[in-house]
């Protein structure tokens, strides 16, 4: 039971080590996993707001490549009225009015050019917003393609009043104007190889390129929704829902997203950047496994040992039953002995004596077998407790018992009948046999004086012995003749041995 207490409460020991364990891994995976999606988020955040800075920084590089500037500074002074920047689709590059970059040029004249009834390289007049210009069309060619056409007009309002008079500074003004577009075609050219090579779409792919774990980058307008750049071209014009999927961490297509967006304040547009979040899964994946692991090698060690100190406690209750076991055993077998031994002399005391004698007188009657008795009964033993007093008594009672056992043999049996007297059975012994060890008894109690003290006592004994016969109908009639025996022995003259026979019963 003792041990059972004690297990039980290893047990719970043990139980509350394991949750807790398991407890603080999992507990350590929710952290680790949350500064994972914190880092992801922070990193992608980051990654969003270097791309919205790089973009503004392009179209900032894009609207300072001004092709205002670039005439001013080598305008040698001409009047020019507007100077942009065509591509053969129409689609107006570059400006010196910043609004109208990107869109479609609708220009009477420039239709013309490209329905080829009005020549390129050539100068031409006409009114722009009710002003009276020279105008041009000028070819750029880069590799010997067209890649654009310059649309340069110059204010003539000065020379209107004096058109004909002036016809020589016209020229004039013709000439330094295809000098100004010469000496800056080449410039245009290398500009152009900035603006074209390097738009905004080319540009999010290098991002895609560089930043492998980048799925999608999307630029779209705050107002209208639409997408107006994107590194997946399909998409560009398209309006953007964002309700059909929220921030943060999301699966698309079996693949984890994780979506962050920055807002471009400047141009009233968001950067919305889709992160492939692989990486983060495979963490997140090992983190849950380290935990899991962690748990179940908790679990492991708690059974095995759980299972040492069961069987540790076991073993223990097993051997200490065992030792038990033992020493009930042996106690039983003292006490047993002790209740059938005189403490005095060591002898069997009387009840047993009387066992034994049933027993013995029984099986000697049933089998037809010899068996003799004999009592001893000390001499004027009175005399020697008045002398020596009692514990001199119980000395020579001591040794005469010890004297006694050792002219008998192993399978003879002594006991202490009463006060001195000391009862021997002799089973298997005839009656001669008998006399014979009761005369060794004689000699051996007489033959030296017994030590007490400082004195030396002289103690002799009489004997009365008896032996099975016929007519006997219990030990109680054996008993009798032999006590009747020592009684005359006592009558005689003490000290000596008397055989029980019909002159006794007289
Ligand atoms: P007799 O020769 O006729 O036997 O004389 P006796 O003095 O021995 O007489 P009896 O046998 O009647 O006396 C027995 C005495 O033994 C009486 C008692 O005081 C003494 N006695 C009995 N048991 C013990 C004992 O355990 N120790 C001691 N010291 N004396 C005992
Ligand atoms: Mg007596
Ligand atoms: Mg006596």
């Amino acid at each position: 039971m003792r041990y059972f207490f004690k297990n039980n409460n290893i047990s719970i020991l043990l139980f509350i080590l394991v949750l807790s364990i398991s407890y603080l891994s999992f507990y350590n995976y929710k952290t680790q996993n949350n500064l994972l999606l914190k880092q992801m988020g922070n990193n992608a955040k980051h990654i969003a707001s270097s791309i919205s800075a790089s973009i503004k920084h392009f179209e900032d590089i894009k609207s300072t490549v001004s092709l205002q500037k670039l005439v001013r500074d080598l305008s040698f002074g001409l009047e020019i009225f507007d100077f942009r920047f065509i591509k053969y689709d129409g689609i107006i590059k570059n400006s010196m009015f910043k609004e109208e970059i990107g869109k479609i040029s609708n220009s009477k004249s420039f239709q013309e050019i490209l329905q080829g009834e009005k020549k390129l390289k050539t100068f031409f007049f006409e009114k722009r917003d009710f002003v009276k210009v020279m105008a041009i069309y000028y070819p750029i060619y880069r590799n010997k393609d067209l890649v654009g056409i310059i649309d340069l007009s110059v204010d003539i309002v000065e020379y209107n009043d004096m058109l004909d008079n002036n016809k020589f500074i016209l020229e004039q003004r013709k000439i330094d104007i295809l000098n100004l577009l010469k000496s800056i075609e080449s410039s245009i050219v290398n500009n152009l190889s900035v603006i074209e090579e390097t738009d905004t779409d080319s540009f999010l792919n290098a991002h895609i390129n560089f930043t492998t774990n980048i799925e999608q980058i999307l630029l779209v307008d705050n107002n209208t929704n639409k997408i107006i750049n994107s590194s997946n071209k399909g998409l560009v014009a398209t309006t953007y829902e964002m309700n059909n999927s929220s921030l943060g961490l999301f699966t698309i297509d079996k693949k984890l997203i994780y979506k962050t967006v920055v807002q471009n304040n400047t141009n009233n547009t968001k950067l919305v950047l889709l992160i492939n979040a692989f990486e983060y899964a495979k963490n997140e994946h090992k983190l849950l496994q380290t935990a899991i692991t962690t748990s179940a090698i908790a679990l492991l060690f708690a059974f095995f040992i759980a299972m040492g100190v069961y069987n540790s406690a076991m073993r223990q209750s097993r051997s200490e039953k065992e030792r038990l076991e033992y020493l009930v055993k042996e106690r039983t077998l003292e006490i047993e002995l002790l209740s059938k031994i005189d403490a005095l002399t060591g002898l069997w005391n009387r009840g047993y004596l009387e066992e034994m004698l049933e027993m013995e007188f029984k099986r000697a009657h049933r089998y037809n077998h010899d068996i003799s008795i004999m009592i001893i009964d000390l001499d004027f033993f009175k005399k020697i407790n008045d002398t020596y007093g009692h514990l001199g008594g119980d000395e020579v009672l001591r040794i005469v018992s010890n004297r006694i056992i050792e002219c008998v043999r192993d399978t003879d049996f002594v006991g202490r009948y009463g006060g001195e007297e000391i009862v021997v059975i002799l089973p298997e012994t005839a009656i001669t046999g008998c006399q014979n060890i009761a005369n060794k008894i004689l000699q051996s109690i007489s033959a030296k004086p017994i030590k007490f003290e400082s004195d030396l006592i002289d103690v002799t004994a009489s004997i009365g012995i008896s032996k099975l016969k016929k007519g006997h109908k219990n030990q109680k009639a054996l008993f009798y003749e032999a006590d009747l025996a020592l009684y005359r022995a006592k009558r005689e003259g003490r000290n000596r041995v008397i055989l029980f026979d019909e002159t006794v019963e007289a």
